[in-house]
C-alpha cells in the first residue's frame, strides 16, 4: 500500500529547495497573482484547486482561471474544480446540483485541458446510496489513479451536521466517514484514495493510513509552527510559545518525556539546539516537517510488515493519548465487515 505524504508549501516557502519532496500547493495561493510561478523547486507537485477554501467563504472560483493556473504551474497531480458542500448549502437539491457540476468539470478537465492524465477527481456524496453511485460513476468515467475524498455524508444526518462542513475535526464521525468511503472505493474500484487536510498530526496521519488512505497532505505542520506549536513523534501537538524564550525555564506545555523526544530529534534544528524552536517560526516548521515525514516512514514500514504489527505500535502510542477512544473506535470500524 502507498503511503504518500505531500508537504504543504506556498509562495513564501519554508524551503526553496524541494527537489527531494512531494509538495502540496493550491491554486488559491496564485489566484490573484499576475505572475504565476513557483518560488521553490519540487520533486513532485500536487496542486489543490482551492475550491474548499473558496467554499468556506461562499465564493465561487472562475473555471477558466483555475485551469489557467493549473496549466501554468504544470503539477504532477491536480484536482478538477469541484463543489464541496459548505455551510452555505442547505438542501438535498443543492448537494445534488453541486455534484452534477463537479461531474461536468471532471469530464471537461479530461477532454479540454492539458491536465488529463494528472487528475485526481473528488468524490462527494450525501447518503450511502449516493456514495456508492458516485463512486461507480467515477469508476466508469474518470481517468485517474487516485480520487480524493471530499464532502461525504453517509448517514442522512446532513441537516443536523453543519459541523461536518468546517475543518476535518478529529472525531468519531470523521472516522466513520473515512472508513465507509475507503471500503466502498476499494470494493467497487481500483482507485487509490487521497484525503486533503488529514496529515497534520502524527495521530491523524496514522489513523488515515490505518483506515486505508494511500495519500495525505500536511499543510498543518506549517500552520501549527506559526501558532507556536510543535509536533512530537508518536504524539499530538505541544505549545512552546512564540518569540518568548525564557532561558532556564521551559515555556509552554512540554512534559519530561517530550523533552526527551526533543533531545533525541535528529532534525536540523534540534541537532544544533532545540531551544531554537522557542524562538522562530521557521525552526518549528522545519522540525514539524521532519517529524511528520518520520512518522509517515514508520507507517510505511509497519504497513509492509503486517496490520497486526501496526496495530500493536498504535495501541502503544495511543495508550498515552487523550485520543485513545478514537483509536479503539477506528480499530472496531476497520474490523467490522458490515457497512
Ligand atoms: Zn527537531
Amino acid at each position: 500500500m502507498d503511503t504518500l505524504l505531500w508537504i504543504g508549501e506556498n509562495k513564501n516557502p519554508v524551503k526553496y529547495d524541494r527537489s527531494h519532496d512531494y509538495v502540496m500547493d493550491s491554486v488559491i495561493n496564485y489566484y490573484n497573482n499576475k505572475n504565476i510561478k513557483l518560488s521553490y523547486k519540487p520533486l513532485k507537485l500536487f496542486l489543490d484547486n482551492g475550491a474548499f477554501t473558496a467554499s468556506t467563504h461562499n465564493k465561487a472560483l472562475n473555471k477558466d482561471r483555475v485551469v489557467y493556473i493549473q496549466e501554468q504551474l504544470n503539477p504532477d497531480k491536480t484536482i478538477p474544480l469541484d463543489y464541496p458542500f459548505s455551510r452555505y448549502i442547505h438542501t438535498l437539491k443543492e448537494m445534488i446540483d453541486s455534484w452534477n457540476k463537479t461531474q461536468e468539470n471532471i469530464l471537461y478537465w479530461q477532454s479540454s485541458t492539458r491536465l488529463n492524465g494528472k487528475l485526481v477527481p473528488s468524490l462527494h456524496a450525501w447518503n450511502k446510496e449516493s456514495l456508492k453511485n458516485n463512486i461507480k460513476w467515477l469508476q466508469s468515467k474518470a481517468d485517474a489513479e487516485y480520487i480524493a475524498i471530499g464532502s461525504i455524508i453517509h448517514d442522512n444526518t446532513f441537516i443536523s451536521s453543519k459541523h461536518l462542513f468546517g475543518d476535518r475535526h478529529f472525531n468519531r464521525t470523521l472516522l466513520e466517514m473515512i472508513n465507509i468511503s475507503v471500503k466502498y472505493i476499494h470494493q467497487l474500484t481500483d482507485f487509490k484514495v487521497h484525503m486533503m487536510g488529514i496529515g497534520s498530526s502524527p495521530l491523524t496521519l496514522h489513523l488515515a493510513y490505518y483506515l486505508g488512505i494511500s495519500s495525505i497532505d500536511s499543510a498543518g505542520y506549517r500552520r501549527k509552527a506559526a501558532y507556536g506549536k510543535i509536533i512530537l513523534q508518536g504524539t499530538g501537538e505541544r505549545y512552546v510559545g512564540n518569540m518568548q524564550a525564557t532561558f532556564g525555564r521551559v515555556k509552554g506545555d512540554l512534559r519530561a518525556e517530550d523533552m526527551e523526544k526533543l533531545l533525541q530529534c535528529k532534525c536540523s534544528v534540534c541537532s544544533v539546539d532545540f531551544k531554537n524552536l522557542w524562538k522562530d517560526f521557521k525552526a518549528r516548521a522545519i522540525h514539524n516537517e521532519y517529524t511528520i515525514k518520520m512518522e509517515s516512514q514508520i507507517a510505511k514500514e509497519y504497513l509492509e510488515s503486517g496490520l497486526d504489527k501496526y496495530e500493536k505500535y498504535l495501541d502503544n502510542i495511543f495508550a498515552r493519548s487523550s485520543f485513545n477512544y478514537l483509536w479503539k473506535y477506528a480499530k472496531m470500524l476497520k474490523h467490522n465487515t458490515t457497512l
